[in-house]
């Protein structure tokens, strides 16, 4: 079968490779399943791999395979699975508890504290640009076929999920605590997944990127689901609030880290700032009003935490808000499906968006693998 591979650590190796069809006894214990892959998305972690600066191949392979944004349908279950039936439609997670630490030995990979970690198309696992793949049913998660268009954004959702629980969780610190409004950093397809997240739980959301307003697709996907839409450059955060009033939740997702100094002046009263890019470069900033930040966080009892990865439970949150905003802001996140490519040998033109984003006006790009 085909499947879209790199050499880790080296600048631009993105090519075909060919590879055996994995096999449902590949998996141990009766639990495989043997999945057809339908689509497969592209995100600037897939780019970051193919640019050398992340991403470890599997052990005795000099060659990763890509993808970790899955979609596909069953076509074959071992004898000791219940759960799925061919021809069922699923989203694979992407950790796996492999690891030594505690957290892996309890099924919270999520939260591993080890340094090599295993993710599948990242690191030490193969991924899903490929045309099947075998995983034990543990770490598939069902979806329902109305949203099977829309389900190659449930792993980048399910991320946001991840954040977005945790933070309730902090905030049971609080005994209680009625979060209003919302500044949301980024307006990618991160960015604006995490708007429609928080707009589905009744926020008031305030979406803000560098890109102008007028005429960009995202600026209109914000404004289509109640949400705001300001330009960096043109209003710093920490000024919006003069607009908006301080924020009772902040996501950050730019990849553009400075900007969370902003994000922790722009905080309400006990509110939280969820930390959620990964800046894999090396920028540094010395404007940092110390006292001023120290101050507020103390006595505003403010809270920063950073969250990476999911795990199952925050899949299934996904899909319920997948299927939630279909109900509710109906063909929205299709709309976030800007660039289909068919077929796994056009991987050159994947890439080519990926790294011009801005000129293609891409939100999503993603491999159309098999029809659905
Ligand atoms: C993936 C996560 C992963 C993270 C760090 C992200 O692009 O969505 O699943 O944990 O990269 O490797």
């Amino acid at each position: 079968m085909k499947a879209v591979a790199v050499t880790p650590k080296q600048v631009s190796t993105v090519r075909l490779v060919e590879m055996d069809r994995p096999k449902v006894s590949d998996i141990p214990d009766g639990r495989g399943v043997l999945v057809q892959v339908l689509r497969v998305g592209a995100c600037g972690t897939d780019r970051e791999i193919n640019n050398g600066e992340y991403g470890v191949a599997p052990g005795g392979f000099d060659f990763l395979v890509l993808g970790h944004e899955n979609f596909g349908r069953v076509v074959e279950v071992g004898e000791n699975v219940r759960e799925l039936s061919v021809g069922d439609f699923v989203v694979a997670t992407v950790r796996r508890p492999f690891g030594t630490s505690i957290y892996d030995k309890i099924g919270q990979q999520d939260f591993t504290t080890d340094s090599d970690y295993y993710e599948r198309g990242i690191s030490r696992l193969h991924g899903y640009m490929a045309e099947f793949y075998s995983e034990s049913a543990d770490f598939l998660v069902k979806i329902p076929p109305a949203i099977a268009e829309i389900a190659v954004l449930l792993e980048p959702l399910s991320i946001i999920e991840k954040g977005l629980k945790q933070a309730s969780d902090i905030q049971e610190r609080l005994k209680i605590w009625q979060p209003k409004t919302a500044a949301v950093l980024g307006a990618g397809n991160v960015g604006l997944l995490t708007i429609m997240a928080l707009r589905l739980r009744g926020f008031e959301v305030h979406g803000f990127a560098r890109s102008k307003r007028e005429g960009y697709l995202n600026a209109k996907l914000c404004e289509a689901i109640g949400a705001t839409y300001d330009s960096i450059a043109e209003i710093k955060v920490v000024d919006s609030v003069n607009k908006y009033g301080q924020y009772d939740l902040i996501f950050e997702c730019t990849g553009y880290s400075s900007i969370i100094f902003d994000a922790m002046q722009s905080l309400n009263e006990n509110g939280i700032l969820i930390l959620a890019s990964v800046t894999g470069g090396d920028r540094k900033t010395d404007q940092v009003p110390s006292d001023l930040i120290n101050q507020m966080f103390v006595l505003g009892n403010r809270a920063m935490f950073g969250t990476v990865n999911a795990n199952r439970e925050h899949f299934e949150m996904g899909v319920r808000d997948l299927a939630l905003c279909e109900a509710m802001y109906r063909g929205w996140l299709s709309r976030m499906l800007t660039h289909k490519v068919e077929g796994l040998e056009n991987y050159g033109k994947v890439f080519e968006i990926l790294n011009n984003s801005a000129k293609f006006n891409a939100i999503k790009t993603y491999f159309e693998v098999a029809k659905i």
